[in-house]
């Protein structure tokens, strides 16, 4: 049976991705050898971390000044190593959901961290509305999509101090204005490839200017310096990005990526909000493209068991909830055909006939 991918992370990915890889696992670029088997130093691998270097500039309209790094460790590395480099004495957060807490955590251990705003109140449904952030803070951290409740800032702020940004399952769905940003960054496995490497676009000028020594391995400017190649980078996982983030370029790039992304979201949306039995858990205003959440109404609460065991038979995989919000999600990234958040809706329709 045909299986409907709304992983929440790692996920689908295209296609042809995953055809090209399989083939340079086994004979990379006819050179007899598999993309497994050569030196990161090699010359063949250096013309794959150029040219995914050169598609994220390309495609997500990178100016000059910035610099981009794939690295290991996850976005979650990311939450230490910002600090640690960016951090003096103070920085102000927006709370918007675990991963969003889990910054802020990481980054107490290294000076005074301002919570501007926060949704924590109401489990994370909403992005928390006129703050302020404090104009002497070293940078200003932000989710832009918070994957697990299903919220997303679809807008660029103005920050009077560096704007730094965890894009990690929204990247490559807008046309991000990359100048307002000091730095994004994000784990692969959502919306630009497979697990095992983090991108990190960063502009050069924000670094140096912490008082603290930083090892060498924490240290972006020692990344830069040796082009992301201080140690073995990922190379398959750097080699599967490249691979979709040729396909995103073929298909006609961020903006038609945002175009299928938005139309994706709404016909389930549309769905959830005219149907009887499911509704929306994040709130409307807020409500991310990527991740959509939504649970069943108070009176039929006792059927979501036999709703997933239901979806399960029609092919739906990955549609749980995550644990701290219940119900269901679906991840409706880049690589989802829309025919299968088609498939979804039936299924939603077809369950609701029978048990409405
Ligand atoms: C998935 C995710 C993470 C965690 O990424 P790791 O690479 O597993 O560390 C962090 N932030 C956001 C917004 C995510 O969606």
């Amino acid at each position: 049976m045909k299986k409907h991918n709304f992983n929440a992370g790692p996920c689908i990915l295209p296609r042809i991705a995953l055809e090209n890889t399989a083939k340079a696992v086994l004979d990379f670029n006819g050179i007899g050898m598999s993309i497994l088997e050569i030196s990161h130093r090699s010359k063949e691998f250096q013309a794959v971390m150029d040219e995914t270097v050169a598609l994220f500039k390309e495609l997500l309209n990178i100016p000059e000044g910035y610099q981009v790094l794939f690295l290991g460790g996850g976005a979650s590395l990311q939450f230490c190593m910002v600090p640690f480099n960016l951090l003096n004495k103070k920085a102000a957060y927006l709370e918007t959901g675990v991963w969003a807490k889990k910054a802020i955590k990481e980054a107490k251990f290294f000076g005074e961290v301002v919570v501007v705003g926060t949704s924590s109140d109401k489990n994370f449904t909403y992005i928390p509305k006129g703050w302020e952030i404090p104009a002497d803070a070293d940078y200003f951290h932000i989710t832009t999509n918070n994957t697990i409740y299903g919220t997303e800032i679809r807008e660029d702020f103005n920050s009077p101090v560096p704007l730094i940004a965890d894009m990690s399952s929204d990247i490559f769905s807008r046309q991000v204005d990359v100048s307002k940003y000091a730095m994004i960054y994000g784990g692969a496995q959502k919306n630009a490839g497979p697990a095992g490497v983090t991108f990190v676009i960063v502009r050069e000028d924000v670094l140096g200017k912490v008082d603290r020594n930083i090892p060498s391995m924490l240290d972006y400017r020692i990344h830069i310096k040796e082009g992301s190649m201080f140690n073995t980078p990922p190379c398959i996982s750097i080699f599967v990005m490249k691979e979709t983030l040729k396909w995103v370029k073929e298909m006609g790039g961020v903006k038609k990526m945002e175009e299928m992304d938005r139309a994706k979201a709404k016909l389930l949306y549309d769905a959830i909000d005219n149907s009887k039995m499911f509704t929306g858990t994040a709130n409307k205003d807020a409500r991310s493209i990527m991740n959509i959440c939504f649970v069943m109404k108070d009176q039929y609460k006792d059927k979501e068991d036999a709703f997933m065991e239901f979806a399960k038979l029609h092919g739906m995989v990955g549609i749980k909830g995550h644990r701290s919000v219940g119900g269901f999600r679906a991840s409706t990234y880049n690589a989802l055909p829309v025919e299968s958040v088609q498939a979804l809706i039936d299924c939603m329709k077809d369950f609701e006939l029978g048990n409405a």
